[in-house]
């Protein structure tokens, strides 16, 4: 058996298991094996009964002191209760609907708990604790407990079968060279470790020398995309960005933009590959800036294609763009997965002639077989939502056309020197005149009434509002505020006012049928969930509403926020959350008090780390299984010297005594298993 095979060659795994661990994204033996405890839970320090805290999970040992009783509550619902204690205090403990529990233990003997402590002054207990025998092995208690994502069907414990029938399979490949991994713990006890710790303090030696292989990897692909930069380009354009496009502008650019244009346009005609990172906060207008270095490149007989994150945000694109255009008769096209049929292919064929000189599209646009004629810029919207792979995809398409990557998320220096360290950078640092800061409060849903006010005062006055929900639909387990509720909610309370909805679950032609009338002001309420997050530029809205906003990161409603305020009339963004968590609130705050976006974003790197600060999707670190950018910094630093230093000693990615090694780099790289979104 090999490390590729699939998981149905293991004992226990048929079609229905299969299906499990497909929704997991677990297809092959390595997928199980580097399937990481999302988390862990110490359970190896013992507390005291009076040191119990609320609300926080604690192992304790305490004797049961009364025979634990089940009662019946109601049919599906029984109750067992007893009391236990230990020399520092005694205290009430149920357990819901395991009658077991009451023939498990027995009053007088001392047995290990994990459990909270809930309730309040009167009423403190500890609910459903898990209880372990203290003369047997510490299997829930006493120990480290990995916590894996899972699906319903699948517990921990049959996943963790899984994994360990995938490990007993052969060598395990160890991709590194050997004198470097000399001070680590060996490949194989690393792998058992993280699975099932034995200890907090070994759990800390098998992820260190997973993580930095994992970090060590990336730096060196991150090195070798780099060394790229040296080649010759294809696609020389060493005329100027031409004049018709400053003709056309209808303002004057902002000094950031010009210099960051013209940065652009000394790469484009340096007649090396440009791969450049183009950072400015929301706002800023760096969709211009992009469209200038475009016409250079057509002035210079290329093609360009700009590639968006979302159908909504390519067609928005497309609508300025093309209409910028127009009189210049340069043809351009809109690409995306809903273009189907004779249509798509015509203009395909178009493209593949070099007819049209520029393609708006989504990722479909590299996704399948798109033929161009001859592209020479590829420019990236929004590039938190696309990873270094798919920047590595795109580089080895062709003949490595320019690259220009926009990202509206001010990325602190750090972390853009590791996940960009491919790139250049240029900053639009200012945004243009005119602009009036947004006023933003933090409110609870108390406030509903007096919101509701502000909502008619702001329609009243000829503008728009956004209303932003954390979900869908209405779900049980999660208790978020659904937009679809929250649009029925806005047609009751509002029902002479035109309310829209949209969300990500609507089909695209829905989508852009409620995005489009709301950008004719067609709708006075657009009811959204975060798909309208990026890019989308409605100028008459002046206020933003985020139900939930606890649930999103703080760039993430840093990026909401900039869909208000791009006029000239004070905008508004009211963040709706009853959570009472201090820290939350900080957060929260935090947003209200400014509108820097790269002070925010500094301030979620320090309070979340950077896996939230990506919001859910991560794509930006796509291929860090183990690694935390916020915990193991020092191991990235160790890994990034390592690496250089690598490649300064054995710079040829041919040597074969390294051939796994590169060849695993380069296949870390380009998989396009988890591709954009
Ligand atoms: P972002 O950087 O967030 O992508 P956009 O490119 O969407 O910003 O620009 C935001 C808005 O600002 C757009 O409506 C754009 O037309 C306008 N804009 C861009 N540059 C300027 C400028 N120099 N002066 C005035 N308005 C501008
Ligand atoms: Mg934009």
């Amino acid at each position: 058996m090999a490390l590729s095979d699939a998981v149905t060659t293991l004992r226990g795994v048929g079609r229905s298991k299969a299906a499990l661990l497909e929704k997991l994204g677990i297809r092959t033996l390595e997928d199980l094996i580097t399937y990481f405890p999302r988390t862990y839970e110490d359970r190896t320090k013992l507390c005291t009964i009076s040191e119990l805290i609320p609300g926080e999970p604690r192992c304790f040992t305490a004797m049961v002191v009364t025979q634990p009783r089940t009662s019946y509550i109601r049919r599906g619902l029984n109750s067992t209760r007893c009391s236990i204690a230990d020399s520092s205090a005694k205290i009430r403990v149920t357990w819901f609907n395991q009658p077991w529990m009451s023939k498990n233990l027995q009053a007088g003997e001392t047995y290990c708990f994990y459990g909270t402590l809930t309730g309040d002054e009167k009423g403190k207990q500890i609910l459903n604790p898990v209880v372990e025998r203290l003369d047997g092995p510490p299997v829930v208690t006493r120990c480290v407990i990995p916590i894996y994502p899972l699906t319903k069907g699948l517990s921990s414990k049959a996943l963790q079968n899984l994994i360990f029938q995938a490990m007993e399979q052969e060598e395990l490949p160890d991709y590194l060279p050997r004198d470097l991994m000399k001070d680590f713990m060996p490949l194989r006890p690393a792998y058992t470790e993280v699975h099932r710790p034995t200890s907090p303090e070994t759990l800390k030696l098998a992820r260190e020398r997973l993580v930095f292989e994992e970090f060590f990897l990336y730096a060196l692909g991150i090195s070798m995309m780099r060394a790229r930069r040296d080649r010759e380009s294809h696609y020389p354009c060493p005329l100027p960005v031409p004049q018709s496009f400053y003709g056309r502008l209808p303002f004057s650019l902002t000094a950031a933009q010009q210099r960051s244009l013209d940065e652009i346009s000394t790469d484009l005609s340096s007649g090396r590959p440009m791969n450049r990172l183009l950072q400015g906060d929301v706002g800023s207008g760096k969709t211009m800036v992009a469209l200038g270095a475009m016409l250079q490149a057509v002035e210079n007989g290329c093609q360009a294609a700009l590639m968006a994150p979302t159908e909504l945000l390519a067609a928005q694109h497309y609508q300025t763009i093309s209409a910028f255009l127009e009189p210049l008769g340069i043809q351009c096209a809109l690409i995306t997965g809903s273009l189907t049929g004779a249509k798509r292919r015509r203009l395909m064929d178009y493209v593949a002639v070099g007819a049209v000189k520029i393609v708006i599209g989504t990722h479909a646009l590299f996704t399948d077989t798109t033929d161009f004629y001859n592209l020479g810029l590829v420019v990236i919207d929004e590039q938190h939502r696309f990873g270094v792979r798919q920047r590595a995809a795109l580089a080895a398409k062709g003949n490595a056309p320019h690259m220009l990557v926009l990202s509206a998320t001010p990325i602190p220096r750090t972390l853009a020197l590791i996940l960009y360290g491919d790139l250049d950078v240029s900053v639009i640092d200012e945004l243009p005149p005119g602009r009036q800061s947004i006023e933003t409060f933090l409110v609870s849903s108390g406030y509903r009434q007096r919101l509701n006010g502000f909502i008619r005062k702001q329609v009243d006055a000829g503008h728009q509002v956004y209303i932003v929900c954390p979900a869908v639909e209405e779900n049980e387990d999660t208790n978020l505020t659904a937009a679809e509720t929250m649009f029925e909610t806005m047609q009751d309370t509002f029902p002479d006012l035109r309310v829209g909805l949209v969300h990500g679950k609507l089909r695209s032609e829905a989508k852009d049928y409620a995005m489009a009338r709301f950008l004719n002001h067609e709708t006075d309420i657009l009811v959204a969930t975060t798909v309208i997050e990026v890019g989308v530029d409605v100028k008459n809205a002046t206020l933003m509403i985020v139900e939930d906003a606890d649930r999103f990161g703080l760039s993430q409603l840093h990026q909401l926020r900039g869909r208000v305020g791009r006029n000239s009339e004070q905008s508004y963004c009211v963040l709706v959350s009853d959570n009472r968590n201090p820290e939350t609130r900080k957060r929260l705050q935090a947003l209200c008090r400014t509108n820097d976006g790269f002070a925010i974003s500094q301030q979620d790197l320090d309070l979340r780390g950077p896996g939230d600060f990506f919001g859910q999707r991560q794509s930006g670190l796509p291929m860090f299984k183990n690694a935390s950018l916020a915990e193991d910094l020092t191991v990235l630093k160790q890994a990034q010297a390592a690496a250089d230093s690598f490649l300064s000693t054995h710079p040829d990615p041919e040597d074969p005594d390294y051939g796994p090694l590169f060849g695993r780099v380069r296949e870390l790289f380009s998989r396009s298993d988890d591709t954009f979104n």
